[in-house]
Formats: C-alpha cells, structure tokens, sequence
C-alpha cells in the first residue's frame, strides 16, 4: 500500500507539571488540526466528574490491566500515584497507520519508554509555565485544593520538570498560550515534514528554537 502524498504519522507526546496547561495547549491543537487524535489511555483508577469511558480513558480494574501487560498489549506503562496507566498498542499502531497526529498526554518516564518503542514516530515535547511561581499561582486559580495538596503538587512537578529537561527532546514555555501553541504546531510540522523526506523551513526555525539545548530556563535553574 503506499502511502504517497499524505502526510506521516506522528506521535506527540505532551508532558508537563499539572498547572502547566497541556490541557488547554492539547485541545487547542487538536481543534486546528481535524486529523490529531487524542490516544486514550487505559487506567485502574475510577472515572473523576465528568470523565467518560473511551473518551478520557479506558478504566479497567487491576486484574484486566495486568491481563493487559501479560499480553503485552501496552507501548508503555507506568505506576502513577497508586494507579496504573498505559498506553495500548493498538492505539498508536491505528494512529500511525492513518497517518495522524496522536497526542499523549502521559508522564516523562511514560514519554521516554513510547520514544523507545517508537522511536522514528515518537516526538517528546516538555510543556512548562514560565515559572514555578506562575505554576503555583495557576494551581490556585484553577481548584479548591488546600495549600497542602498543592504543595504536594509542586514538589511532584519540580521532579518531573527536571526529569523531562535531562531526557525530552523539545521543551515549550507556556506563557503566552497563542505563541506556546505556535510552537506546538510548528514542532509538529517540521517533525512531520523531516519524517516526508521534505523541509518547512519555517517551522525548522521555531522548531529549533524549542529544543531542549537552546531553550531558555533560567527560570527553571534550582
Ligand atoms: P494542565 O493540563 O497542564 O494541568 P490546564 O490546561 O488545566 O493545565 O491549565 C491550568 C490553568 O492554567 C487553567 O486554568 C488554564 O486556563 C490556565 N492557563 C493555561 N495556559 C495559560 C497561559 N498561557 N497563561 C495563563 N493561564 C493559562
Ligand atoms: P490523571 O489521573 O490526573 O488523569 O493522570 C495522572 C498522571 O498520569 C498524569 O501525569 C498523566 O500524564 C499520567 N498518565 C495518563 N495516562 C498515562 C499513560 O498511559 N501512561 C503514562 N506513563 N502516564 C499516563
């Protein structure tokens, strides 16, 4: 079958301290680009609000999880606060076989073991705010959370943060949400058009702008 003339699947992981806004950055970019997909993790964890089964995840219990692992139907998977989480195969294979952008929003180490399964597909991006302070200040501004959970937050978050800044690829400052999204889309481009075979020299440019080596975080320096 060939694939000619449509553009290559991509795999783009998205991963960030809660507060970062990945959320709003993942929806944004999957209402510009009617091929994205989101990929819908598996999880033993029980549906939250308004969460819906297929959409946001897929709950299993443990035991179908673990069924899930023995068969080895997870690209990836890991343990995140008591609760198990991972990607299915069959998930990315469908993506990558249409030729779609699928979105992860999954966990560094989750981000670092699909780039190893996936390695000519997988794009690991690093989504931080400004500052810790500014992730702080959002944490507050978006729930009820008492100050001890969010202090148990951003503890979490700096691990993370340093986490994905010694492994991940691209990094993107979510200050500005339309420039963040720009460089988003143009990360997406250009990995998209280097897996063709072709150059958009535009999106190299804000591409390069964002790889973890050159991107500015002085912020972020202990
Ligand atoms: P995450 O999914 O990373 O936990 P969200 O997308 O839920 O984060 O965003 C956390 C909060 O920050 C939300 O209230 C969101 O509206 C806000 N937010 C997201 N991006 C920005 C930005 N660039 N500037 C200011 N506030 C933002
Ligand atoms: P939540 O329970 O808040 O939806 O997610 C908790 C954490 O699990 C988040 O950091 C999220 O990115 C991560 N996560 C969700 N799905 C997966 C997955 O399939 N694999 C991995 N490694 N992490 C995941």
């Amino acid at each position: 079958m060939s694939s000619e003339g449509r553009a290559p699947g991509l795999l783009l992981v998205l991963s960030a301290p809660s507060g970062a806004g990945k959320t709003t950055l993942a929806h944004r970019l999957r209402a510009e680009h009617p091929d994205a997909v989101f990929s819908v993790s598996a999880t033993t964890r029980a549906p939250r609000g308004a969460e819906r089964e297929g959409v946001d995840y897929h709950f299993v219990s443990r035991a179908r999880f673990d069924e899930l692992v023995a068969q080895g139907a997870f690209a990836e998977w890991a343990d995140v606060h008591g609760h198990r989480y991972g990607t299915l195969r069959a998930t990315v294979d469908e993506a990558l076989r249409a030729g779609r952008i699928a979105l992860f929003d999954i966990d560094v180490q989750g981000g670092e073991q699909l780039r190893r399964a996936y390695p000519r597909d997988a794009v690991t991006v690093l989504v931080l705010p400004p500052t810790l302070d500014e992730l702080a200040r959002r944490l507050r501004g978006r729930s009820t959370d008492s100050d001890e959970v969010i202090a148990r937050r951003l503890a979490a978050a700096r691990a993370e943060v340093a986490r994905g800044l010694a492994s991940y690829e691209y990094v993107v400052v979510n200050e500005e949400l339309e420039v963040a999204l720009a460089a988003l889309q143009a990360i997406a481009a250009h990995e998209r058009a280097r897996r063709a075979g072709r150059t958009d020299a535009a999106a190299a440019a804000i591409a390069a702008r964002c790889l973890r080596a050159v991107a500015d975080l002085r912020a972020w320096a202990p």
